[in-house]
């Protein structure tokens, strides 16, 4: 291995997020060894049968032991204990991270239990899919994608760089803010759209006059496309709800105003009002695609040759 940047990796959770570092750090050479620990004997023995890892420990302060790079990749919800049981068994000196989906709340679990000799440097990897566990895991899964890490007020600039080095290394850009920013603007980009997939799901699968068949049938005149956020980790959601419950529920009530007036242009027939949203709407998207964050192709590049969409 050719100058990998870190001795030890721990990661502690092992699923989707967790394995994907572990593949892609295996295949760039981005730490001598990588050592898993995870909650369950099962998942653990899974990630062993797939070799993602060098050692395997269900102990996570085991496993942390002379790590250099310490990352926890489990939910939101599980931060605190998880630190309060890794804590005594830190290395002085280890760079501590995680993937959590929101930041403060992460902070606030994390930061009171870290011995003062260790780097504390929050981050979110901005990548993902509907698919959990350690065999969802693929190495390209950061490529091109941003991660945003959320250092505290002292974070030594040596290890930010560090650290961010190495997302670098895993394909990503990186951005820093800080963490109530950070809620904020994925309170609007990704947690709004799963709690509107997962309510309007609900809702169709609620309709009684509209059998279930029919909705499995027509999904993909648009219902289809909402399905994918809403088959999310039900933990992993939960505890994003949980934890970034002020942000969520701001740009909720905001939501909630633009539907309402969106709901009076319909009411009133004023065309003009909905082709004006409709048309700024399409240009967002136009923007995402420019930025290399989405497919030009149409329909996702999902579809076969020949297969048309109905809508
Ligand atoms: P995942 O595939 O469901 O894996 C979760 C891992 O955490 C498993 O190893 C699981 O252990 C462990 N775990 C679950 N509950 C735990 C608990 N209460 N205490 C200790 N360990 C626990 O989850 P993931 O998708 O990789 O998500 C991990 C983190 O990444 C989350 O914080 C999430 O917000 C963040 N994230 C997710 C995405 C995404 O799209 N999925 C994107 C960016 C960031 P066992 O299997 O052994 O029980």
């Amino acid at each position: 291995m050719s100058n990998p940047k870190f001795r030890r990796l721990a990661l502690i959770g092992i699923g989707l997020i967790g394995s994907s570092i572990a593949h892609v750090v295996r295949r760039e050479g981005l730490a001598e060894e990588i050592v898993i620990s995870t909650r369950s004997a099962h998942t653990l023995r899974r990630a062993e049968e797939l070799g993602l890892g060098d050692r395997y420990c269900l102990d996570a302060a085991e496993a942390v032991e002379d790590a250099d790079l310490v990352i926890l990749c489990v939910p939101v919800g599980a931060c605190e204990a998880v630190t309060r049981w890794i804590a005594p068994a830190l290395s002085p000196g280890a760079i501590v991270s995680d993937v959590g989906s929101t930041k403060a709340s992460v902070v606030r679990q994390m930061a009171p239990h870290l011995p003062d000799n260790v780097h504390f440097i929050p981050g979110h990897p901005i990548a993902g899919t509907e698919e959990s566990g350690p065999d969802a895991g693929f190495a390209d899964l950061f490529r091109n994608r941003w991660c945003i890490l959320t250092p505290v007020e002292g974070t030594s600039p040596d290890a930010l760089e560090r650290l961010a080095a190495f997302w670098t290394d895993c394909g990503s850009m990186v951005d820093t803010m800080d963490a109530e920013h950070h809620d904020l603007v994925l309170a609007i980009v990704s947690h709004l759209p799963h709690i509107i997939a997962y309510n309007i799901v609900g809702t169709a699968d609620d309709l009684a006059a509209v059998t279930k068949s029919e909705v499995i049938k027509y999904s993909a005149s648009g219902f289809r496309d909402f399905t994918r956020l809403a088959a999310s980790d039900p933990t992993m959601w939960r505890d994003v709800c949980l934890h970034n419950k002020d942000a969520i529920l701001e740009m909720l009530s905001r939501f909630s105003e633009d539907l309402a007036a969106l709901q009076r242009s319909i009411r009133w027939g004023d065309g003009d009002a909905l082709f004006d949203l409709f048309t700024r709407t399409r240009g967002i998207r136009r923007s995402i695609i420019a930025a290399g964050q989405e497919t030009a192709t149409p329909n996702f590049g999902r579809d076969k040759p020949g297969e048309s969409e109905r809508r």
